[in-house]
């Protein structure tokens, strides 16, 4: 198998040194294998991406050093795909409308275990509802009648992908490798408890996180996915979703994540912390890459 991995941003913001961290072992990982490595740009947020932060990001990369293939995937100029892969899981009766707010979401699972999971898409726990067949009926996430104008989620139902996979949900897995020159394989079992009625698209937007990057590592051939391990509940939900799709399960390697001084991880709110910020106090690519602990 070629190797092929990727570093997948979105740009919300400009990178931070967790990025840094993430991109270059990605990017490390795809050398030791003498394979390649490819950038996207996930920016199917429309509220919260923005071009600057895109043209940013492109240049920090670059100036730590990296190289990629052009041209680089970015995702909102794929909507029509993922509308098809949204509809072929409707006709599979896997999908349902969900009204409720994320307020109300979050109220719900407030005591359930929450784990990291995609950027800012509120999770729902399995759906108790079951939908007959293919077709999808209004489900009983909703408090009121809703209007034609009001807004929804399509959400990912365990419980009828469950149904309809039959026993072989419960054989779901993948491989899962260590980070390092010499990485340790192990199988891991899909956990039904790290499944959550995931959102896959909007009214008014035909892809989420969940699916555009199930989508685009099938359609990319990533060979392996290398990323941070507060993805990794997302992983199981993943392997769920190829199968759907009938698509291959690439290997996943899950880092650890990177943290400040005081033990927290980086996040795009450390201002001072942006790659942009440290080039402009005159840090060099090599002293970020011995502060993050990857040397070469
Ligand atoms: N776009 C995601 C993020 O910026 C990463 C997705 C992935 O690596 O699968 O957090």
């Amino acid at each position: 198998m070629s190797f092929l991995t990727r570093f997948a941003p979105s740009p919300t913001g400009r990178l931070h040194l967790g990025h840094a961290f993430s991109a270059l072992t990605a990017y490390r990982a795809a050398e030791e294998a003498g394979g390649r490595f490819i950038v996207r740009i996930e920016d199917i947020d429309r509220t919260r991406c923005r071009p600057e932060f895109e043209t940013g990001l492109l240049d920090d990369l670059a100036w730590l050093g990296l190289t990629w293939e052009e041209p680089v995937r970015r995702q909102s100029d794929h909507f029509d795909a993922y509308a098809s892969a949204l509809s072929r899981l409707y006709d599979l009766g896997v999908l349902y409308r969900c009204f409720r707010t994320r307020r109300e979401i979050a109220e719900q699972s407030a005591g359930a275990p929450q784990e990291a999971d995609a950027p800012d898409e509120a999770e729902a726990p399995p759906s108790q509802t079951f939908v007959q067949g293919s077709g999808n009926k209004i489900d009983d996430n909703h408090r009121n009648r809703p209007s034609e104008e009001t807004p929804f989620a399509w959400r990912l139902s365990i419980n009828n992908s469950q149904r309809l996979l039959g026993e072989e949900f419960a054989r779901l897995e993948f491989v899962s490798e260590d980070v390092g020159p010499k990485p340790e394989r192990r199988i891991i079992r899909v956990r039904p408890d790290l499944l959550s009625d995931v959102i896959l698209g909007r009214k008014d937007t035909p892809a989420s996180y969940h699916l555009a990057v199930v989508h685009d590592d099938a359609l990319q051939e990533v060979s392996h996915v290398v990323r941070g391990d507060d993805l990794l509940s997302s992983t199981h939900v993943h392997v769920l979703l190829q199968r759907l799709l009938g698509l291959p399960t690439p290997i996943y390697r899950h880092h650890r994540l990177l943290t400040d001084e005081d033990g927290k991880r980086y996040a795009k709110r450390n201002r001072s912390l942006t790659l942009a910020a440290l080039r402009a106090d005159g840090v060099t690519p090599t002293e970020i890459r011995r502060r993050i602990g990857i040397d070469q």
